[in-house]
């Protein structure tokens, strides 16, 4: 079993022992009864792990080309756990166009804790390597970043990286493991938030970190426990029943949003779009080689000013303008005052993000319906 799609379906999973039931038994208790103190089958109390957790950590771990996966209640939980392995004096390279979330546990929680950060353009790989300092502990990366989409070429950045003794973490949300695969280009862990695309229908909310480092892993599973940031069964029930379809689901997000880049580009009306399938994109080639698709997410920018874009986004019919990404139904969204509003306007604008830009997230409804709905918001 080592395709893809197979995987999606049956890593990690098997059929129940005592009933046959094919789909992973949610089983809502937080404890679970001993034989003596400590003899048990496996399961003592729902934080430290229940069978619907275990099944889905397999899962994730089998999909990133992993050893050891690790389910959290969001994507944040996973990010924040991850740092929590570090130490007050530590210093962090993050890249400048991350998710607002992250930037903001980084800069509001953790920077509170002695951890300090650099926000670097990443994909400028001379910016990683001028950003190391003797205390740098970890390199934190989005490819594609979030809203520009910039692609940061993975091979090169854990090079620099590892000759300094730098771990290498990869927000592989925007890709999933459908497209990209971080941990077998050579970074230290992945972290998602499984609330996007591996659940893909915009009913749940969780994260996870995969890696193939038995010692980071214990670490890790030290503090999910301890800290205790843990999805409950019904959570990672739905996450397992989400990635099941993620194969058919990513092929379906990243032809639309092809087709919807390249409409958006011929427009009169668009200024400029992002999107890494385009061949005038500026790291084009470096996705092409680390990704077998370029996903669902598509950002643009009007011709005009500000308000016309902030207009735009209340025109569309099928579009619907939220929070979020990578489920089944089309999105629209305004970084500026939306997902990135956490990131000050100054700092927005020295990373590249334009009041103006526009995000999509494409659905896998018809393209034709979503293309026709673009043009005439655009239009009006
Ligand atoms: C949404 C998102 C997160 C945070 O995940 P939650 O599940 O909302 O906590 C982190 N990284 C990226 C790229 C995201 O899109």
């Amino acid at each position: 079993m080592k395709r893809f799609a197979t995987k999606t379906i049956h890593a990690g999973l098997e059929a129940d022992p005592t009933t046959g039931a094919i789909m992973t038994p949610v089983y809502l208790t937080s404890t679970y009864v001993q034989e003596a103190p400590g003899k048990h089958k496996g399961y003592d109390y729902a934080r430290t792990n229940h069978p619907t957790r275990q099944a889905l950590e397999k899962n994730l771990a089998a999909l990133e080309e992993g050893t050891y996966g690790l389910a959290f209640a969001s994507g944040m939980a996973a990010t924040s756990t991850v740092l929590l392995a570090f130490n007050a004096g530590d210093h962090v390279v993050c890249g400048k166009d991350v998710y607002g979330g992250t930037y903001r546990v980084f800069t509001k929680v953790f920077e509170r804790f002695g951890v300090k950060f650099s926000f670097v353009n990443v994909h400028h790989l001379t910016e990683i390597r001028s950003a190391i300092l003797p205390e740098t502990k970890l390199l934190w990366i989005e490819t594609p970043s979030n809203p520009l989409l910039h692609i940061t070429d993975i091979p090169e950045a854990v090079e620099i990286a590892h000759k300094k003794k730098v771990l290498v973490a990869v927000d592989n949300t925007f890709a999933t493991p459908a497209l990209q695969n971080p941990l077998a280009l050579g970074a230290d862990f992945v972290v998602h938030s499984t609330t996007k695309y591996l659940g893909g229908h915009s009913d749940v909310v969780g994260g996870a970190v995969v890696t193939r480092n038995e010692e980071w892993y214990q670490k890790l599973k030290f503090l999910q426990n301890a800290v205790g940031a843990v999805p409950g069964p019904l959570d990672c029930f739905l996450v397992l029943r989400g990635i099941k379809t993620l194969s058919v689901r990513m092929e379906r997000h990243c032809a639309s949003a092809q087709r919807i880049a390249e409409f958006l580009s011929k427009h009169p009306e668009v200024e400029r779009v992002y999107y890494p399938g385009l061949t005038s994109h500026p790291e084009h080639v470096i996705a092409k080689r680390q990704m077998r698709g370029y996903g669902g997410m598509v950002s643009f920018e009007l011709k005009g000013d500000v308000q016309r874009a902030l207009k735009m986004l209340s025109l569309t019919k099928i579009f619907s303008l939220a929070e979020s990404l990578g489920g089944v139904e089309s999105l629209i969204g305004h970084p500026a005052s939306m997902t990135h509003a956490s990131i000050p306007k100054e700092e927005r604008e020295k990373a590249g993000l334009k009041d103006s830009l526009i995000r999509l997230s494409v659905g896998i409804e018809d393209v034709d319906d979503l293309i026709e709905d673009l043009d005439q918001a655009i239009k009006k």
